[in-house]
């Protein structure tokens, strides 16, 4: 006999809550059992999501029938016996509570042995045994639990739909796939197979398995071997990035765990690499003693404590920037490539804004440098509620900021400027500034521009950024007659849960133009897609569509547009130290004219910054 109740002072002194709160935390539960029993295959079928079945089979050491009858009773375990034992915990289970507490809230039945005679089989109902026999004498376990929470009904209440608690239980199989790649894992749903891992040891092969073969193609292998710690995984290339942190799976000692400063850690690696607001997809299998952390912190075992967590946080930064420092970084793009002598004087997208202006809003900009606009009156908006999704706040800070800046230049933003170059509020069209004209760049990053009004210094980067932005925001969400067809259809590999996620709403997508058909496990097609995708870009807006669906379970049009306008007017704009040559600037500035806030980008910060002609002539002591 192996299993032992604990005494209560020992019970005590464990993290304790409920363990069971939906399917999927059975079947981890579950699960971890067969690992901990040193399985190296685990079969886990289910159906309807979980509730109406979760039967896990493994190949690991059984039980014998004392052992068995036993293990149901609460605080009964084999993997600690001391308080000692609660500082070496090798096991991903150490509490006893798992079995008793599944028993008592199903229809459960277990079959097990430990080969060398007949096996065990016990039914329970609401964790009392109805039943007990001899049965095969096969080496393992099988549980079958039927009817979840069939007498607890207000926990019933509490369950999502069948697809967001599939979606929860294809998680937890993914990272325990993910954290023992030794083992064979097998995940049914309604008879139908979800997942499948071979259990050769190839992370890189799980990880294509769980997020597809593009993302595993994108990974980075990472490694670091100390005295404390050995840690190995691999990190996705920064052009794969992801709204969610979900994509970061770390897994301590076998054992999938959250930890906030561990995430950091890894951002840290990325360092400025990812955009703001974006993470990557990494998986990090670390390896310590188990003295070094403390895993009963936590109810469901998420989180641990560290005791050198210095230590290893930094080893991991180090060891991503390392990585990466090794790599090429160069996104692969489908852009032809140009050549050397072109894109020395063309890093301003060209192609790209031709296709914006093709289906902007507004007419092709006049690229003579003589234009009527020249007598427009320099008309300042008063008020802008066009752009109403910008926090009010950042708009008064800015001008805060702005009002204490220099003594003389004044942002055209403002509508209290009561400086003489303001005449009141004429609006020509939508235009607030009349034609600049590039006098020239400074540094490759600011454009020097003048009109009869005064001097001009322009953000390029900040410019092009609201440009785009106010191009994406408008087009973004007009799907009706708008689709493009495509004669080579697109295909899409998405994650097993994204999967399952894009089946459940495949009307929300329909409705913001997208047709998902299922072409394999984990593929999709798409023939046709709105005709405001920017081209080249099909691919990360889909992704952003899928992840916003994942993150809050509907497509909000709003959300979308404000999000991805904002991701891909910051992706492909010039940034700064690019040098333009006055074509360039010319039509950058005519773009940035026509926009209906000028003032600002999409991040708040100020794009254009004048000096009248009176403010010159007054610092210049011209006029008194
Ligand atoms: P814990 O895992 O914290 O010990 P559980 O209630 O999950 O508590 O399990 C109780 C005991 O039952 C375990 O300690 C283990 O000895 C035994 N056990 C549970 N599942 C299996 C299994 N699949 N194979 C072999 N033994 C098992
Ligand atoms: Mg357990």
């Amino acid at each position: 006999m192996k299993i032992f109740q604990m005494p209560d002072s020992l019970a005590n002194k464990i993290a304790a809550g409920e363990v069971v709160e939906r399917p999927s935390s059975v079947v981890k539960e579950l699960v971890e059992n067969s690992i901990d029993a040193g399985s190296s295959w685990i079969k886990v079928e289910v159906a309807e999501a979980g509730l109406e079945l979760i039967k896990i089979t493994d190949n690991g050491e059984g039980m014998t029938e004392e052992d068995c009858v036993q293990a149901f009773s609460r605080h009964a375990t084999s993997k600690i016996r001391n308080e000692t034992d609660l500082f070496h915990v090798k096991t991903l289970g150490f509490r006893g509570e798992a079995l008793a507490s599944i028993a008592a809230v199903s229809r459960l039945s277990v079959k097990t042995s430990t080969g060398v005679e007949a096996g065990t089989m016990i039914e329970m109902e609401g964790g009392k045994t109805v039943n007990k026999t001899k049965s095969d004498a096969r080496q393992g376990t099988e549980i079958t639990v039927e009817s979840l929470f069939y007498n607890t009904p207000a926990r019933l209440k509490y369950m999502k739909t069948l697809h967001t608690e599939l979606g929860h239980i294809t998680d937890v199989i993914n990272r325990m796939a993910m954290s023992n790649p030794d083992i064979r894992f097998e995940l049914l749903h309604n008879d139908k197979q979800l997942f499948k891992s071979n259990g050769r040891g190839d992370l890189l092969q799980i990880i294509a398995q769980v997020y597809g073969m593009s993302v595993a193609k994108k990974m980075v292998p990472v490694e670091h071997e100390s005295l404390d710690f050995s840690i190995s995984g691999y990190v996705a290339k920064p052009e794969v990035t992801r709204a969610s942190r979900n994509y970061i799976s770390t897994i301590v000692n076998g054992r999938y765990i959250r930890s906030v400063p561990l995430t950091k850690a890894i951002a840290g690696g990325y360092h400025t690499l990812l955009p703001i607001g974006r993470n990557p997809l990494v998986v990090l299998n670390i390896e310590m003693d188990p003295i070094l952390v403390d895993v009963n912190v936590h109810p469901s075992k998420l989180e641990v404590r560290f005791s050198k967590e210095k230590e290893l946080f930094d080893a991991i930064e180090t060891m991503i920037k390392e990585a990466f420092r090794k790599q090429s970084l160069i996104p692969e793009s489908n852009a032809p490539k140009i050549s050397q002598q072109q894109s020395l004087q063309n890093t301003f997208d060209f192609d790209y804004d031709e296709r914006i202006k093709e289906a902007a809003p507004f007419p092709t900009p006049n690229m003579e440098i003589t234009t009527k606009e020249t007598t427009s009156p320099f008309g300042v908006s008063g008020q802008d509620d066009s752009y109403s999704s910008e926090p009010s706040e950042s708009r008064s800070e800015l001008q805060e900021e702005m009002t204490g800046q220099l003594e003389r230049p004044t942002l055209t933003q403002s509508d209290q400027d009561q400086t003489p170059t303001v005449t009141h509020p004429i609006r020509e069209s939508s235009q607030r500034i009349p034609t600049l004209y590039p006098i020239g760049q400074h540094h490759g990053t600011y454009i020097l521009a003048q009109n009869e009004h005064g001097l001009y210094i322009i953000d390029q980067h900040a410019a092009q950024e609201r440009i785009k932005y106010e191009f994406f925001k408008e087009k973004i969400g007009e799907v009706e007659n708008e689709v493009q067809e495509l004669l080579l259809p697109l295909s899409f590999e998405f994650s097993k849960q994204e999967s399952l996620l894009i089946e459940q709403h495949q009307k929300e997508f329909q409705k913001v133009g997208l047709f998902f058909e299922p072409f394999g496990p984990q593929s999709y097609i798409i023939r046709s897609h709105p005709q405001w995708f920017p081209k080249g870009f099909e691919e990360e807006v889909i992704q952003e569509m899928v992840e916003q669906v994942i993150m809050e379970e509907k497509i909000s049009i709003h959300k979308l547009r404000e999000e991805a306008a904002i991701l891909m007017s910051c992706k492909r704009s010039i940034k700064a130290n690019h040098y333009l040559n006055n074509e360039d600037m010319f039509r950058l500035l005519e773009d940035l004219r026509k926009s209906t806030d000028p003032f600002t980008c999409p991040h708040g910060r100020p794009i254009i910054i004048h000096f009248s002609e009176y403010e010159m002539e007054k610092m210049f002591k011209r006029v008194m």
